[in-house]
């Protein structure tokens, strides 16, 4: 991409698209340290030269010297223009480009006006004695953060604002499409009045829009500027500008709920730290930190609306495969106010005691329980079994000893229940845990279950796993696609491991291929492939042992009708056979 080309609209897109995932469809790539490796698909090659790094956006061809972001990508793999490539990518992405080729210079208007606002708020916050300066005071907040973070103030009058921006020249229409002036019949009006003023910037340092806190009472006591073609509250975070340097060299990012947490938290030396700007995390915002670090920790207010919105973030962030995490606030009701009463050593000790995703998920079903009663014993580990589907086969694993040892009930009926052999309780299954973020609603028939998933992990790992023992007592593969993607496995097996992944991709369609990558990806076996083997193969055994007990019931039962006694008394001979083997 030519520098200059297409300004904004290409920082809209990636931000937006993981060049990951976009190159990753069309090249196999394979992690290697922290990059993404692959074959080169603009020269031709053998041995894998083509780079992506996620941290950077870009991609690099050590043998070609192809390079160039994933717009760059897209236009050279896909022989488009660069709007050519901006469009399919916005399609697919859901971005709105309505007239953004057109919009860019109204972009670069709007950005400025915002600026001359900010500038505007700031001066009013220290040239004379206000309440807004006054108020950030009383907050313990320093003048060196008080400019770090541009803090302004908005008087009480009703034309401060308008007037400045109008003797500057600047158009009724465009402040209203900002958000900050209303009308009211003939007369304009700001929108912001008595408030303390916190310019939101994108991480390239612009001021896309405002969060303005009343000073006193009054109501809202904090009012965003509205939605406008600069400022998407869904695709940012507060505080990131200032965060992003320490939360990639920390590798990981805390998450707070106002202003004022992610301002105190950053006096306080915390300096990884940003605001989603509304209760709910966005996709949009995990991905915008996914760029940055994959280490995730929640800390929002300790009450019940600040924890129920770290719940929701938490599948938010699990989904976009970000390890999150909840730090609960002891002393004090949010971030906020805890560093300012304990100090920093105090905080950092909190953030080490942070609870994992499960723990805290876990604990919150926990604690509507009482376990010393058997029935809401078995009522709590159904909740926490139902978590548990929605994690990764590793960590649920983890989980599954801790539930036991906990609750005194035995892996052994833990893992059965997880593993959804209990057929009344259908819940989420693993495999749409996994596959979640492709399969979605999908019910085709395509979700494999968690066994043969692991299954074939295991077999990718190791050609010794695709030697199946003779004691299955049935199909190993009972999915449709499990089947097809063993039986591609095994077509091509010459024993040796990496498999070639080509000659793989050859023989599948493509979304058994992706499937097939999702596996690759997110099913874990470190170190145990050996046990975890075994017990897949116990599973595949017991159910294929009850799919047979089945069958033998319903023809016992058609003998029955039959009045066939002979039959009947075979058959409840080889029943019995069955019910022994499934006990062992
Ligand atoms: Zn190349």
């Amino acid at each position: 991409m030519k520098a200059g080309s297409g300004i904004n609209i290409g920082d809209e897109i990636k931000s937006r698209c993981n060049i990951v995932d976009v190159v990753g469809r069309v090249v196999a790539l394979k992690k290697a340290g922290s990059n993404y490796k692959g074959v080169c698909p603009f020269h031709n090659e053998k041995t894998p030269s083509f780079v992506v790094s996620e941290t950077k956006q870009i991609f690099t061809c050590f043998g070609c010297g192809a390079t160039g972001d994933v717009i760059a990508f897209v236009e050279r793999y896909y022989g488009l223009d660069f709007k050519g490539a901006a469009e399919m990518l916005a399609k697919e992405y859901g971005i709105n480009l309505d007239g953004a080729f057109r919009g860019s210079k109204n972009k670069a208007e709007l950005y400025e006006i915002n600026r001359q606002a900010a500038t505007y708020f700031f001066r009013a916050l220290r040239e004379r004695a206000n309440p807004g300066y006054t108020y950030m005071k009383n907050r313990g907040i320093s003048e060196e953060i008080l400019n770090k973070f541009g803090i302004g103030y908005a008087d009480d009058r009703w034309d401060s604002l308008y007037s400045f921006l109008k003797e500057k020249g600047i158009q009724e229409d465009k402040m209203m499409e900002l958000g900050l002036i209303s009308r009211s019949g003939e007369r304009y009006y700001d929108k912001f009045r008595g408030r303390v003023m916190f310019p939101i910037m994108n991480t390239s340092g612009k001021v896309i829009g405002f969060g303005g806190r009343m000073i006193g009472d009054g109501e809202p006591k904090y009012l965003n500027s509205q939605e406008s073609d600069v400022f998407q509250k869904k695709n940012n975070l507060y505080g990131l500008n200032l965060a992003s340097d320490t939360v990639r060299k920390e590798d990981a990012i805390i998450l707070v709920e106002g202003y004022m947490d992610v301002i105190s938290l950053y006096q306080g030396g915390i300096r990884n730290v940003s605001a989603s700007l509304g209760t709910a995390l966005t996709e949009n915002q995990a991905r915008l930190i996914k760029r940055y670090t994959d280490n995730v920790i929640l800390s929002y207010d300790a009450d019940e609306a600040g924890q129920s919105a770290a719940f929701r973030g938490l599948d938010v962030l699990y989904k976009e495969g970000c390890r999150a995490r909840v730090l609960k606030v002891t002393d004090g009701k949010d971030p906020d106010e805890f560093i300012k009463k304990n100090g920093r050593g105090a905080f950092l000790e909190l953030l080490d005691k942070a609870e994992p995703y499960g723990d805290f998920k876990i604990n919150r079903v926990k604690s509507r329980y009482d376990l010393d009663d058997d029935q809401q014993r078995i009522d709590f580990l159904r909740g926490a079994v139902k978590i548990l589907r929605s994690m990764k086969a590793v960590e649920a694993d983890v989980y599954i000893k801790k539930l036991a040892a906990e609750t005194g009930v035995s892996e052994g009926a833990i893992r059965f229940e997880y593993s959804g052999n209990n057929s009344q309780e259908k819940g989420f299954t693993r495999a749409e845990a996994v596959l979640g973020s492709r399969g979605g609603d999908d019910t085709d028939g395509t979700d494999i279950p968690p066994v043969e998933q692991e299954l074939l992990k295991l077999m990718l790992l190791d050609a010794r796993f695709t030697a199946i023992p003779d004691d299955t007592e049935g199909e190993l593969f009972h999915s449709s696609m499990g089947r097809v993607i063993y039986e591609a496995i095994t077509a091509i097996d010459d024993g040796k491991r990496p498999i070639d992944e080509y000659r793989l991709q050859e023989l599948l369609d493509e979304k058994s291929y992706g499937y097939l990558g999702l596996i690759e990806k997110n099913v874990i076996t470190p170190g145990r492939e050996d046990e975890i083997f075994k017990e897949d193969i116990a599973t595949v055994r017991r159910q294929n042992l009850k799919d047979k007990e089945e069958k033998i019931r319903i023809r016992i039962s058609m003998a029955d009708e039959d009045e066939n006694q002979e039959e009947i008394v075979d058959l409840m001979k080889q029943l019995m056979d069955i019910q022994m083997q499934i006990r062992k």
